[in-house]
């Protein structure tokens, strides 16, 4: 899908897309959401979550389509830029670096800054962490008003906040070391990934002389840090081991398309330079002719990959993606049906999506099976707030208004917009039977506060 989204409960401003987002003049991050690319990031994240006794069902991973290095933990939540996922050129780069997060998050190392995340509760302060520094010094000195934090955020000095607040303490960045050297030894996985990461972030910040880089200013890593994950790391005897090549495959896979989707077809050719005829590439390079807009010559190139390689979900992903745009919604919602058949992770996004897709259709006939999509959609992932505006539409197209609203309602409700939520709410309840369970849902709507989300 690679669609826009949020993290629930999270965002008021939010998801410019990234070609706007230096003009952006209000703190936002944007959030995409990607069954294919959070499905790997899962499957890297899980086994060392488990090492770290902690339960996968209860962390919640973030992407951030940023071309920046960049992850960082908040609260149950861990953030991760696309970039560093294109920027790692084996999966055990990306690891190594998530290894590092878990250990932060395993350790508490920013439970100071969760009280006041969880208190303001808004993308302007998780901005903050990204560097958007006085939206966080504004939340930290207590003043909170989100309202006030308007525009010129993001150029004004975010130096203070990060170093003060933002940065972890040398001694957690040891600590978070340690611990991601630990799991990435229970679960038999090489740390090299982890150490050519940090090696080469410092070395690049070295070179270019300033400290640019947020990834290196919240975590800082004096030459004595890299020094010490040099030699722990080359005492593991899973040092050598390199990535199962069906990984491999996998990440380029979802390298090539943040390539296609930040960058074109240029990206794909920086990215893949080498081999420009391998899958990876050509799924880039297909992809980034779909956004180019000739769906004709993007059909024939995804259409060439699936006659290879007909089991990979993501490229009937994109082919559902090709014919929406060519406006053959029923072809693309049975392109999306087996995708989402053939999708290990079972992504909620792509369930909704071929319900999305025949709402686009828009054959009356349809409605209630994309209905009953959507919904199955939502209820593996409930915070697919697109989902919701299709719902909302397919609703209206068969005249339950009420319905409509009130799926507007959980939409706004689900991306963090609660004022409008109950506007929509109270519009929806007037149009049940009191009492009913749709009048109940509306109510609960209207009556929580929404400190309690
Ligand atoms: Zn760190």
């Amino acid at each position: 899908m690679f669609a826009k989204g949020v993290a629930a409960g999270l965002a008021l401003a939010i998801a410019l897309p990234p070609a706007h987002a230096q003009t952006a003049r209000r703190a936002s991050l944007p959030v995409v959401r990607d069954a294919e690319i959070e499905g790997l990031v899962k499957d890297y994240s899980q086994p060392l979550l488990r090492a770290a006794g902690l339960s996968p069902a209860r962390v919640e991973i973030v992407l951030v389509n940023d071309l920046a290095f960049n992850a960082f933990v908040a609260g149950r939540r861990i953030f991760i830029n696309t970039g560093t996922i294109l920027e790692s050129e084996t999966p055990n780069e990306t690891i190594g670096v998530l290894a590092h997060e878990i250990g932060h998050l395993a350790g508490g190392h920013q439970e100071r800054l969760r009280d006041q995340i969880e208190r303001a509760k808004t993308i302007a302060v998780v901005a903050g962490l990204l560097g958007a520094g006085v939206a966080a010094a504004g939340a930290a000195s207590g003043s909170g008003s989100v309202a006030g934090l308007g525009g010129g955020l993001m150029t004004s000095g975010g130096n203070i906040a990060q170093r003060g607040l933002f940065a972890y303490q040398r001694t957690e960045e040891t600590t978070a070391d340690r611990s991601a050297l630990t799991y990435l030894l229970k679960t038999q996985q090489s740390p090299k990934g982890l150490l050519d990461s940090f090696a080469g972030l410092m070395r690049k910040n070295m070179l270019s002389g300033v400290s640019s880089d947020r990834y290196v200013t919240s975590h800082p890593a004096p030459q004595d840090r890299i020094g010490f994950l040099q030699t722990a790391a080359k005492e593991s005897p899973y040092f050598d081991k390199k990535d199962p090549p069906a990984l491999q495959l996998r990440h380029d896979l979802a390298r090539a398309k943040i390539a296609a989707y930040n960058g074109g077809a240029g990206q794909v050719r920086r990215t893949f330079g080498r081999n420009l005829n391998s899958l990876p590439a050509r799924y880039g390079d297909a992809i980034a002719t779909h956004l180019a807009g000739s769906p004709r010559a993007a059909l024939a190139k995804i259409d060439a990959l699936i006659a290879e390689s007909p089991g990979t979900p993501w490229f009937h992903e994109v082919r559902g993606e090709i014919l929406m745009a060519a406006g053959r919604s029923d072809e693309a919602a049975a392109a999306f049906a087996k995708a989402a058949k053939l999708d290990p992770t079972k992504s909620g996004i792509l369930e909704a999506a071929v319900g999305q897709a025949l709402v686009t259709g828009g054959k009356p006939e349809r409605m209630k099976d994309a209905i009953a999509q959507i919904r199955r959609g939502l209820e593996r992932d409930p915070g697919n707030s697109t989902a919701y505006q299709f719902l909302a539409m397919a609703y209206g197209k068969t005249g339950d208004i009420g319905a409509a609203e009130l799926a507007t309602a959980e939409g706004y409700w689900e991306g963090g917009n609660f004022r409008q939520a109950k506007v929509f709410a109270a519009r929806a309840q007037q149009k049940f039977r009191p009492n009913s369970p749709q009048w109940r849902q509306a109510q609960d709507i209207i009556t929580t506060k929404v400190n309690r989300k």
